[in-house]
């Protein structure tokens, strides 16, 4: 039997022991230190590049002045960068509804409310005309203009970020991109959590690169980057004693996880660049297969770091085992998630992937292929059911049809051959 292909999965250069000894070696095994340093900078390098195509010359590549501040996860980045942008009780922000919960649970932890904000068909992202629509309709309904807006690159895809800024600008709201999922992603050369205010990156077990657990948030200027370090380190106040006049966090990232982060930075390309060669071996081995559509880049514009590659599925495909799909209550963890997870107590919901997608899940699943369906979207989960939403259909719709198929470093050709025919055994 062959291993099992998982969805993503961390891969190691190698270096991160040498980085990570540095720090035993020299006592550092703290929040802060020369890992946690060196970390910031090698992101800072990192994301202040701009690709600038087309041109030979060696001003083709053209740098920004971003400061980027190391957390211990994507989670803390966004709830920093709330308090940052002054989201407090009572307030409202709007946030992409077709994305995983970290994007708006913190808008809760500070007693603000989430406004979802539904997707466009091309990218799946944040749609800039619902996104305006529900800017003069939150206005109209409150009196007050949303303290903050956030897209997300959903799957590493990115957003329409030129709309959404000259719409954000307009309305002087400030936007915080979640790029958790799309670190290395691009729009027009710039790398995704460059253009807003905030940007947020995760470096979790699963994302493009890890550090274990951790996060970090890309910053205007070095004066926002200290206030974010200050909120991630107790908010703590020049005296000798403990002195406090503001509430914090004990966000930072340790220096040990920081040595991996350093190691990782010496193999993102290469992990970016092979996610995209598996999403581009998916879209040649799928393009014959009717029923089976990739999710691709919308346009030249868009330069995905595909973080997962993702596919749909015409509601009319016959997957073989469908007609049993949703027969029995799942008790555990789909796939690798981590954590204690309740068991469910029916085996349907009112709101799921269509049973071809379930079906065909579980048929990879046997062929020891971990696959998943797209996230559920926010304003479809109970726990946000009275939270406004600004709908136009169009994530629901993805959500039955979509899947996630494995695209991490340790996926070889070999695998996305062994994954394709799976799929396509699979079809009745
Ligand atoms: C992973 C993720 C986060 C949060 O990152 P953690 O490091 O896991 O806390 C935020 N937003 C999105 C869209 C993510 O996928």
């Amino acid at each position: 039997m062959r291993d099992r292909i998982l969805l993503c999965l961390a891969h190691m250069s190698g270096k991160e022991q040498d980085f990570i000894k540095e720090a035993f070696d020299q006592n550092w095994v703290v929040p802060l230190g020369p890992n946690v340093n060196g970390f910031e900078k090698d992101l800072e390098d990192f994301v202040n590049e701009v690709k600038v195509e087309g041109k030979n010359q060696k001003d083709d590549v053209a740098y920004l002045d971003k400061k980027v501040v190391a957390l211990s996860a994507g989670t803390a980045a966004v709830h920093l960068a709330l308090i940052a942008c002054g989201v407090g009780a009572g307030d409202e922000v709007l946030v992409q509804s077709f994305t995983f919960c970290a994007s708006s649970h913190p808008i809760t932890y500070l007693g603000a409310t989430p406004v979802f904000v539904d997707s466009e068909r091309e990218s799946w992202n944040m749609d800039p005309d619902l996104l305006e629509e529900a800017i003069k309709d939150r206005i109209a309904k409150t009196g007050r203009p949303p303290k903050a807006i956030i897209p997300v690159a959903l799957y590493g895809m990115p957003y329409r970020i030129d709309r959404i800024m000259e719409i954000a600008d307009r309305y002087g709201i400030p936007v915080i991109e979640d790029a958790a999922e799309g670190l290395g992603s691009r729009y027009r050369g710039r790398v995704l959590g460059t253009f807003g205010k905030y940007g947020v990156l995760s470096f979790n077990g699963n994302k493009m690169i890890t550090t274990s657990g951790g996060g970090a948030l890309i910053c205007d200027n070095a004066d926002d980057k200290n206030t974010i370090m200050w909120y991630a380190t107790q908010a703590r106040e020049s005296y000798p004693y403990y002195q406090h006049e503001a509430i914090g966090y004990n966000y930072r990232m340790s220096n040990i996880c920081a040595g991996i982060g350093r190691g990782q930075m010496t193999i993102i390309d290469d992990h970016i660049a092979h996610h995209k060669h598996v999403q581009e071996l998916y879209c040649k081995l799928l393009k014959d297969v009717e029923g089976i559509t990739m999710h691709t880049n919308p346009g030249g514009d868009f330069d995905s770091n595909f973080w997962l590659c993702t596919a749909t599925l015409d509601p009319e495909l016959r997957i073989k085992g469908q007609e049993n799909a949703y027969k029995t209550i799942i008790t555990g963890a789909v796939g690798g998630a981590a954590g204690v997870i309740h068991a469910a107590s029916t085996a349907t919901t009112d709101c799921q992937p269509n049973d071809n997608v379930e079906a065909l899940r579980v048929f990879l699943d046997k062929a020891n292929i971990e696959a998943r369906p797209l996230w559920k979207p926010m304003h479809r989960q109970p726990v946000y059911k009275n939270a406004p939403a600004y709908v136009n259909g169009v994530s629901e719709e993805f959500f039955k049809v979509g899947i996630c198929l494995p695209a991490g470093p340790w996926v070889t050709d070999d695998d996305v051959r062994y994954i394709v025919d799976s799929i396509k055994e699979a079809i009745v």
